[in-house]
């Protein structure tokens, strides 16, 4: 029985190592989540032949990304990814109280195949994102962790946004900061008009 057990935990390491391969992620991101050795996910690559993942899109190599900084550099980024850690809330793949121990918590295979599911979801509304299966681990990993990166909404219009955490508290959307940018020079206007005629 545990024999049968240990069979079929295997095969599904294999059918999410797969399912990763089709997303295109880095050789680095499936070794540690599904808990196969290099030799193993090797032989998978080259049964499913070379790039197998979107055709659209060629597979990344090298080291994963790791910098939180890539979700602020744009305002569309940041919308996608506070998208993304909304459906992952909401299918209970980040917990509602951040855990001390998020790493831990984020390596197993039904995490990382949980992460999958949230990142399908995504992908189905939102295919032509530059946020990729590789993000999206460091995102929901970060997200159940809560010591860089958290969900919160905007200060003024309360749209889903994500919050930098290192940042000062009160943190609006990239729409409602550019509103307030521009009725703050409107208003610095006339001021310069005075002491320039
Ligand atoms: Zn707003």
């Amino acid at each position: 029985m545990q024999t049968e057990n240990r069979y079929s935990r295997q095969l599904r390491r294999y059918a999410f190592a797969l399912r990763l391969i089709q997303h295109n992620a880095r050789t680095q991101t499936i070794l540690a989540w599904s808990g196969l050795s290099t030799y193993r996910v090797r032989t998978l690559y080259r049964a499913d032949g070379p790039d197998q993942g979107d055709p659209g899109r060629r597979r990344p190599r090298g080291r994963p990304p790791y910098q939180l900084q890539f979700f602020w550099r744009s305002a569309k980024r940041a919308d996608e990814a506070a998208v993304l850690g909304g459906i992952a809330r909401l299918l209970n793949v980040i917990p509602e109280h951040p855990v001390q121990k998020g790493s831990e918590v984020a390596r197993s295979l039904q995490q990382g195949e949980r992460v999958c599911v949230a990142y399908e979801l995504w992908h189905a509304f939102i295919p032509d994102s530059e946020i990729s299966i590789d993000h999206a681990f460091l995102l929901v990993t970060a997200l159940a962790r809560g010591d860089e990166v958290r969900l919160g909404h905007c200060l003024d219009c309360k749209a889903l946004i994500l919050v930098d955490c290192l940042r000062p508290a009160g943190q609006m959307c990239e729409s409602c900061e550019t509103c307030k940018r521009r009725h703050s020079l409107a208003h610095k206007a006339p001021e310069a008009k005075k002491h320039y005629p």
